[in-house]
Parts: C-alpha cells; sequence; structure tokens
C-alpha cells in the first residue's frame, strides 16, 4: 500500500479570504464581469486561466472545495455537485453513450440502483449487474460495447467490501474504466491508489457529516473534468447540477474535522459491533474477523481510519426491526432515519427505505433480509454508555433474548 496520507495533503491547502480571512470568501454571484470583451471569448472557448464566466461552470469556492477533494483522493481534479446522485448521473452520463453497456456491483446505493435499472436503458445503455467478488462472472459480462465497472468500495447496506486492486487489472485488461463510489469510506480507502479511474463521493454523508445539505463529487484526471464541464459537451455543464458557493463553503469547513471524525465513528462501530457480536446477535461490520470481506478491507485502507461508521444487524422480522428503532429513537440512543455520517446514531430498515428500489426478490438473492437494520454509528462520547443503553433495547424488544438479565 502506497503511503499516502489525505488528511495532510487537505490540511496544507491553504486559502485566505479577501481581507485576510482565514476563510476563503464566498463569491456571491452566479455571473462576473470582464474587462475586455476578448477574454470573455477565451473563457467561453476555455483558455482563460483563472478567469471565471457562469456559476453553473465554476465559481471560487467551488474551486477551492474541489480542489481539496481531489487531495482527499489523491486526483489531478474533481468537480462539486449539487448532490451525489448529481455527481454518479453526471459521471456515468459523460462515460456512456447510446449503445453502451455497464457492469455494476449489484450491491449498491438504491438510487444508483434504479437510475441504472430503470432510467438508463430508455437511453440505450443497458446494465448487467454481478456479484462484485465474482471476477469469473464479471469477465464473462464483459461484451464489445462495455465501458465501465461501477461499484462502491464498502456497499450500501450490505457492507460487502469490493477488491478495487482486481477490478482495475480487469478494466485496464478490457479498456474498461473502473468508477467507485467512495461514499462510507472517505481517507480510510483511497480507490485511485487501488487503480480506480474515477470516485464519487455523496457528500451528504461523512464528509460534510452535519446532515445540514445534500452534495457530492467526483474526482479523476483534469482532462475527465474538463470534458465534463465543456460548454458543448460536458454532462455537468449541460445537466446543471451545480452546487451553490455558500453550501460548498460550509463543506469544506467541515471538511477539516473529516479526519477525526472518522476515527471516533470507527471506534464506535467496532466497540458496538464486537459486543453486539459477543451477545449472540448477527452483525455485519468489515472490522469483524467473521465478516468476509475483513482482509480484502485490512489489505486496502489506511488502518488509522478504521472500518467505517457503518453496521447492519438483523432484527429477524421487519417489526422486530420497527419496535427496536422506535424504542431507540424514544430512549434518544439516536434518529430514526436515513442517511449516514451524522454526529447522531441514525438507523433505518433498509429493505423498506434505501434499498426499497430492488425489487424484493432480488433483494433477498442479495441478502438484504426483511429485519436488516442499517446503523450509521454516531460520535457517541461514552460509548460503553450507549451499548448499555441499546442492549436493554434490544432485551425489551425480544431481538435479543439470551439469559443475561444482569443489565448493569
Ligand atoms: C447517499 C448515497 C448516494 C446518493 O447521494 P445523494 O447526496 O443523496 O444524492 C450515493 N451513493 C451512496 C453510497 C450513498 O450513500
Amino acid at each position: 500500500m502506497e503511503n499516502f496520507n489525505a488528511a495532510n495533503e487537505i490540511q496544507d491547502l491553504q486559502y485566505f479570504g479577501e481581507f485576510g480571512g482565514v476563510n476563503p470568501s464566498i463569491s456571491d454571484s452566479s455571473t462576473y464581469t470582464f474587462l475586455s470583451a476578448k477574454t470573455m471569448f477565451d473563457t467561453f472557448e476555455g483558455n482563460a486561466e483563472g478567469c471565471y464566466l457562469y456559476s453553473r461552470h465554476s465559481s471560487p469556492m467551488n474551486l477551492y472545495l474541489s480542489q481539496a477533494l481531489a487531495k482527499l483522493e489523491n486526483t489531478e481534479a474533481a468537480n462539486v455537485t449539487a448532490s451525489g446522485m448529481g455527481a454518479i448521473t453526471s459521471v456515468l452520463m459523460q462515460v456512456c453513450k447510446n449503445g453502451d453497456h455497464i457492469i455494476s456491483s449489484r450491491t449498491i446505493y438504491g438510487g444508483t440502483y434504479a437510475f441504472l435499472k430503470n432510467f438508463f436503458p430508455a437511453y440505450g445503455i443497458q446494465t448487467t449487474f454481478a456479484d462484485i467478488g465474482n471476477f469469473e462472472a464479471i469477465e464473462n459480462a464483459i461484451q464489445s460495447n462495455t465501458k465501465v465497472i461501477y461499484c462502491e468500495s464498502v456497499s450500501n447496506p450490505l457492507l460487502e467490501v469490493a477488491d478495487l486492486r482486481t477490478l482495475s487489472k480487469i478494466c485496464k485488461k478490457y479498456g474498461l474504466k473502473l468508477i467507485v463510489d467512495n461514499t462510507f469510506s472517505p481517507l480510510s480507502i483511497s480507490p485511485k491508489l487501488l487503480g480506480a479511474d474515477i470516485v464519487i463521493h455523496s457528500l451528504t454523508k461523512f464528509i460534510n457529516g452535519s446532515s445540514d445539505t445534500v452534495g457530492g463529487v467526483y474526482c479523476g484526471t483534469q482532462e475527465f473534468i474538463d470534458d465534463t464541464k465543456n460548454v458543448n459537451s460536458g454532462a455537468c455543464m449541460l445537466l446543471g447540477p451545480t452546487m451553490d458557493s455558500l453550501r460548498s463553503s460550509s463543506i469544506l469547513k467541515n471538511l477539516r474535522t473529516l479526519h477525526i471524525r472518522m476515527k471516533q465513528h470507527s471506534y464506535n462501530a467496532l466497540y458496538l459491533a464486537e459486543r453486539f457480536e459477543q451477545d449472540g446477535l448477527k452483525v455485519s461490520y468489515p472490522g469483524l474477523e467473521s465478516h468476509r470481506n475483513h482482509m480484502l478491507m485490512k489489505s486496502m485502507m489506511q488502518p488509522e481510519y478504521g472500518f467505517g461508521g457503518l453496521l447492519t444487524i438483523d432484527a429477524g422480522t421487519t417489526e422486530k426491526a420497527n419496535e427496536l428503532m422506535e424504542l431507540m429513537q424514544q430512549e434518544n440512543l439516536g434518529y430514526l432515519a436515513v442517511s449516514l455520517g451524522f454526529y447522531k446514531t441514525l438507523f433505518s430498515c433498509s429493505g423498506s427505505s434505501t434499498s426499497s428500489e430492488i425489487p424484493e426478490e432480488e433483494r433477498i438473492a442479495m441478502g438484504i433480509s426483511d429485519g436488516l437494520i442499517r446503523f450509521s454509528i454516531g460520535l457517541d462520547h461514552d460509548i460503553e454508555r450507549t451499548y448499555q443503553k441499546m442492549k436493554d433495547c434490544m432485551l425489551k424488544t425480544g431481538v435479543l433474548n439470551h439469559e443475561i438479565i444482569s443489565i448493569s
């Protein structure tokens, strides 16, 4: 594993505000003046370095945030968007045209799944969904018109880890692009170092971390980013999922604490996962030796950031899951809400929420059982106390029914 510390890279970036402010000034403008008409023409042609034209194309604050995120992902460049889906759809529409084919992991974010399965075929772009750990099936699915292998480094909600090194080798062999959604594992996994061509994040989750906005980014070569912003043919420029400057300013400030937050999310999640497992619950967490991708994740991650903040438990049935989640919310252990990366623990039943786009029989084939609860573990200060209270809720609802009566 190449020694790369994204947190240092980000920390070394300095931007000052207009009056020497310690934060860069927000440019509160959609359009920009030019001293000469010639420069305006050159800017349209993409040839006037440092000039801004119109904020759907570029704005100073969006460039600052994009640059910091390019550092995070060790790519030449990046471009921020108004949402994670805005980034995913822009990238895929830039790379794939009518007649092209995609191979995607079958365990991906529900919105991405719905886009590939229901939306893209009408534009002549077909997707084969595959088990991302079955390389033979993936190679067999490659056709002459295949352009992309798409996956999440750690998948939603099953926490399957994609072997990015091997997938990258397959992509190189067949001339495909490896596009990786790294939303679940910022800092911990660096897909570009493992061979990914384009790395995507929903900034809505860990990177912003305060559940106050949606946002997205895609990171890649300068040439690719420029292509997506081309005024005549760029998917992002023409589809227009532009992030607002005020938002990119607040996300940039939150990015400053990402390294500290990720460590705490991971510490707390591992703590709970280990104890729930000892208690006899069906827990899935890549930090557990029992997780089938534990060694793979270890071989891909920067250890100081841990195995991430997400874990799942199987409560058996949807009814039990709902009962437990309602009780935990009542006990102020977290919120019954979708999304992730908040300071507070969030929990939801994947089958009836974020993965409900996936038809039931496919969900079952993937292993998303009806009682599967996804937890995004928060930044709780005293995780032992949280554990005791959660266990209490599990005993009360019968999700745990051990002879352990002595609840301390
Ligand atoms: C939330 C999420 C998305 C979509 O991002 P939005 O910001 O909601 O558009 C994509 N991929 C993953 C893994 C996510 O968790």
